[in-house]
């Protein structure tokens, strides 16, 4: 189902136009009551449907997304502003998960102990939560929501997902297809809305878990609200992830992955490289090389082969990136390339901004300590391998991290001292494959279970351990000591 007659309403707009293209309507308490009520009303039946079955329709959605694989992604870069490829890229990553849920009956196989004692057998299964909630951000429109969604509903929960306002779009073709693949009604609902939605959902008895991806202050508080409220919650928020070049890396290699990882999407990804940590004496010759290419890179509507780079999702969001560039000239960064005032030709109220290139960034400054959320590359000059590695494990952020390197050892150690969810060994941004899972550290994440992947089994599901016993095994009369195995 999908919000109707909502009286509140939020323009959508094209950012690589300016132009409104759509209005979002906005869910009001009594929506959400009507969307918790469709969900809840599904779910005994769609809990009891048989795990085969269920991956069957997962089947079908799959093969519905790669059919509608470049509508989709158009749809993506027309609200979010990324270039199509990257968006294409977006779909694949989400649809593997889906791929992942198709294999749910293995996945929910559990274990069985045969004749503990006294003729009893005991195990344990795993059982659906009931309705579940995804709250999701405008940088993934379509991949965050595939984190959450497909697991859920194969596990035998209801989802309701509330995107974000920002590109509401996407879910829509999401809900159609799930439709299209036989989904039964009410299994997974959007529910269009920003905080007022949000708080409803929140607050709802008969909301069972909340999964939530966005900025660490609302995971924060959507993390301590849910938990308050009783729900299973896992919130994964904001980042700041480092890559350190070492004075033996692949250099050509190394510069060609900040240009992607920290560009790429103009740097609005969470797993974004956002500071380039140069070790020893490379800093010259690395920043030597990035410079022109950031200069040169090609910025524009991102529905246009040759560029490289698309708009940031709003005029706001463009203002408060100019901000924190000029904070960093103020205290004492050196900005090599500047991308602030970038005109594209023949789209004028496009939100464009070129990328930005800082050096001599020391810890404190705000454009190391805060996430931009653009494509601003920080390098931060330090000695020596350990001081790269202590300027991370500092930082309040730790989603994602990355170390070009020759040397096994130092990668070895690297991978196992760093203080960060997910770490890339000559690897830019490493997002587990849809059977692992994904979660930062620290501020990144908050909850105990990582998305998607066996954890996001375990998140969508409630352990229960059986034991068991027929009457021939029972012996007579009762006992009053604590039971142990015969
Ligand atoms: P956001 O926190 O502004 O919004 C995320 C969701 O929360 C949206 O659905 C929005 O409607 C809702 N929301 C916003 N303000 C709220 C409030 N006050 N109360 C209740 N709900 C509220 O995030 P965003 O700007 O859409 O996305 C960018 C952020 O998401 C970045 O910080 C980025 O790092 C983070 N992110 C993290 C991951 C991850 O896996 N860790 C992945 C993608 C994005």
């Amino acid at each position: 189902m999908t919000t109707e007659n909502s009286v509140r309403t939020q323009s959508v707009f094209n950012p690589a136009t300016g132009a409104e293209i759509a209005q979002v309507a906005l869910a009001d308490p009594r929506q959400v009551d009507e969307a918790v009520a469709a969900a809840k009303a599904a779910w005994p039946t769609w809990s009891e449907t048989a795990p085969l079955r269920r991956a069957r329709v997962m089947f079908k959605f799959k093969e519905l997304l790669e059919q509608n694989h470049v509508k989709l992604a158009s749809i993506i870069t027309r609200e979010h502003g990324k270039i199509l490829s990257d968006a294409m890229g977006e779909v694949t990553r989400g649809i593997e998960v889906v791929e992942f849920a198709c294999g749910l009956p293995q996945l929910l196989k559990t274990q069985f102990s045969d004749n503990i004692g006294g003729g009893i057998d005991n195990w344990n299964i795993r059982q659906s939560l009931g309705v579940t909630v995804g709250i999701t951000p405008f940088n993934f429109p379509f991949m965050v929501p595939m984190w959450m969604a497909p697991l859920a509903i194969a596990c035998g929960n209801t989802f309701i997902l509330k995107p974000s306002e920002r590109d509401p779009s996407a879910s829509l073709l999401i809900a159609e297809l799930f439709q299209q693949a036989g989904l039964p009604d009410g299994v997974f609902n959007v529910l269009q809305g920003d905080k007022v939605a949000v708080d409803a959902l929140l607050a709802h008895p008969d909301v069972a878990a909340i999964s939530f991806v966005g900025s660490t202050p609302i995971a924060e508080y959507i993390h301590s609200e849910g938990s308050r409220f009783g729900k299973r919650v896992q919130a994964l928020g904001g980042a700041k992830n480092h890559l350190v070049v070492m004075p033996d890396a692949n250099l050509e290699q190394a510069v060609d992955a900040l240009m992607g990882a920290a560009y790429g999407s103009a740097g609005e990804r969470c797993m974004a490289i956002s500071v380039a940590v140069a070790v020893g004496d490379i800093a010259d010759e690395l920043v030597a090389k990035l410079a022109p290419r950031v200069r040169a890179l090609k910025v524009g509507d991102g529905m246009a082969a040759e560029v490289e780079m698309g708009p940031v999702i709003s005029a706001v969001h463009r203002t408060k990136i100019e901000t924190l560039i000029a904070s960093g000239v103020e205290q004492g960064a050196q900005l090599v390339v500047d991308g602030r005032g970038l005109q594209v030709s023949g789209q004028e109220q496009g939100y464009f901004i070129g990328g930005s290139l800082f050096d001599h960034v020391q810890e404190g400054m705000r454009i190391h300590s805060e996430e931009i959320f653009g494509p601003v590359l920080c390098v931060v000059r330090v000695p020596d391998f350990s001081a790269a590695l202590d300027l991370i494990n500092r930082h309040e952020f730790g989603n994602g991290v990355s170390l070009f390197t020759a040397d096994g050892n130092t990668a070895r150690e690297f991978s196992r001292r760093v203080q960060v969810g997910m770490v890339g060994i000559n690897v830019p941004i490493p997002v587990p494959m849809a059977w692992h899972s994904f979660g930062g550290w620290k501020r990144s994440l908050f909850g105990d279970m990582h998305a998607y992947g066996e954890e996001g089994i375990r998140f969508y599901t409630r352990y229960k351990s059986i034991m068991q016993r027929w009457p021939d095994s029972i012996a007579k009369g009762a006992e009053f000591t604590m039971p142990v195995a015969k």
